[in-house]
């Protein structure tokens, strides 16, 4: 059995729900009957990063279908209704198995084979399991991991069980920090437990860290740095009642969250596209190395035009939106051009953020070269803290940071990002003036 499709988006998450909503947007758009979304999720896409925040809040949690996409850009909700309503199939639940880009169909585990004349892989990233790390127990059920909705209403219920009791969470970066200041809204007591000398180490400084650690410690969370779970206790009903740290110590359990990191979900396209950075490689039109095949997201390692054209593949949901609309516009322009060939790279300039406890900050463009601290580090009480740091790269400003910035401010931080501000002595110039920097050239 088979159905053939003009496009197919293969993947139903952030970017999948982005490229539709721009390709029924497009002059020429689809038509009804030529677009179809398959994804193995149960629902139509949406927001991925609602599921670390208000998700998880113990009153007024946020639920669907109030985070479909693509409401995250201040766009339209993308119900199931509105899939229906512009003639779009939407295959979910339902897994492709296996891909034949030369044949142009998919197979999904159902056994109906899919055909396209165009494709769009966006079958994001999956959670690194502890098993990796040789682990056992990570599928106990009061084990959690966070990636899909499955798993953030496991996370609730484990939660509701867990109240007053104690949380280990085993990794110090996007889904630690998130998770950790969730459990603790929660009224669970938080220790989490990572390698590395401080938490968000690929991005925060040690200055930066130490403020958010202080922030946490306060909130009753406790840091065990430089370590790693290697086993954990279990009772009888194979639930996980404490984690063992390599050095013997034992942490008493009532849950667990993992937040290890992500691996791009590549596998169906191993031998058949060009692979770069641990990601389908694209070019700055999100084209793969076959012509009919566009890949978007977490998946997607692509030239990015303000870092001189270097490979990057992004993990963050800013990434996954313009990325889906870049590839839509491409396959509409089918141009001939340099710039449309995609040779000058995707001019892209790099957004992360983060929202826990009352704090929030974002990051912009890319953190090499010196960091240079700037504003009050200190917690206000009452108040909000209000920092950051300047990443210098040849006395060009290559990425900032800013928590507690105003919508304006993080617009300066990132036009200046974005035109590479030049400051004499930026050092001098950050300290006297706090963030007037921004607002230079
Ligand atoms: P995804 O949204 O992961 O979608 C991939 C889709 O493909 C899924 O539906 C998956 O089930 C499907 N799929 C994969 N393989 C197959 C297959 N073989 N067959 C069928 N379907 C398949 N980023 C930020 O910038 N800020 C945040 O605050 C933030 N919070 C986050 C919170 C959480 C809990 C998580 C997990 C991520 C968060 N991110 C955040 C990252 C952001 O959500 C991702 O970058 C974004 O979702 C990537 O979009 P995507 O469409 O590429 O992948
Ligand atoms: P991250 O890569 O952010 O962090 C993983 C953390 O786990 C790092 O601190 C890493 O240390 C540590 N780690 C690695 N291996 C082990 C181990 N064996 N034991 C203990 N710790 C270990 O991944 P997350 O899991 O936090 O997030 C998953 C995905 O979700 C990412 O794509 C992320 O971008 C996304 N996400 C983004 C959010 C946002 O942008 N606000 C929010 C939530 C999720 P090391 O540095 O040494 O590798």
């Amino acid at each position: 059995m088979g159905r053939a499709f003009a496009y197919v988006i293969l993947g139903g998450g952030v970017a999948a729900g982005y490229a539709a909503l721009e390709l029924v947007r497009h002059g020429d758009g689809v038509s009804p009957g030529e677009l179809c979304i398959i994804s193995d999720e149960a629902v139509a896409p949406y927001e991925r990063p609602a599921l670390s925040k208000g998700y998880l809040l113990p009153r007024g949690a946020a639920r669907l279908p109030a985070f479909h996409t693509c409401v995250g850009a201040n766009d339209e909700l993308l119900t199931e209704q509105w899939y229906k309503d512009h003639g779009i199939e939407l295959v979910l639940g339902t897994r492709v198995v296996s891909a034949d880009v030369r044949r142009k169909t998919l197979l999904t585990a159902t056994g109906e084979t899919i055909s396209y004349k165009t494709l769009i892989v966006a079958t994001g990233a999956r959670a690194l399991e502890l098993e990796e790390f040789g682990v056992t127990r990570s599928d106990a059920t009061n084990v959690c991991y966070l990636r899909s909705l499955e798993d953030a209403d496991k996370m609730v219920g484990v939660m509701r069980s867990c109240h007053g009791g104690n949380a280990v969470v085993i990794g110090g970066g996007y889904i630690g920090m998130e998770c950790a200041a969730a459990l603790v809204a929660n009224e669970i007591k938080v220790a989490m437990v990572f390698p590395r000398k401080h938490c968000m180490d690929r991005l925060f400084t040690p200055k930066i860290a130490e403020f958010y650690e202080n922030y946490y410690a306060a909130k009753g969370v406790t840091f065990i740095k430089e370590a790693r779970v290697t086993s954990f206790e279990t009772s009888s009903d194979g639930k996980v009642t404490g984690a063992i740290l390599r050095d013997g110590r034992r942490l008493p359990a009532d849950m667990v969250v993992v937040g290890i990191g992500a691996r791009a979900n590549t596998e169906l396209f191993d031998g058949q596209l060009a692979m770069e950075k641990g990601g389908i490689k694209v070019n700055g039109r999100m084209q793969t190395s076959d012509a009919a095949v566009y890949a978007v997201g977490d998946v997607a390692a692509f030239p990015v035009a303000l870092l001189s054209g270097d490979m990057r593949r992004f993990e963050h949901v800013d990434c996954a939106r313009r990325t889906a609309r870049r590839a839509v516009a491409a396959i509409m322009e089918r141009s001939d051009g340099a710039e449309e060939r995609g040779e000058m790279g995707f001019d892209y300039l790099p957004f992360f953020y983060s929202r826990v406890f009352a704090l929030s900050w974002q990051f912009y463009g890319d953190n090499v070269g010196e960091p240079v601290h700037f504003g009050d580090f200190s917690a206000p009480a009452g108040g909000r803290p209000k920092f950051g740091a300047c990443w210098v790269s040849g006395g060009l400003v290559a990425g900032v940071f800013l928590e507690g910035g105003s919508r304006e401010e993080n617009e300066a931080v990132a036009s200046a990002v974005r035109c590479r501000a030049r400051i004499g002595d930026v050092a001098a110039e950050l300290e006297s003036r706090g963030l007037a920097f921004a607002d230079q050239e």
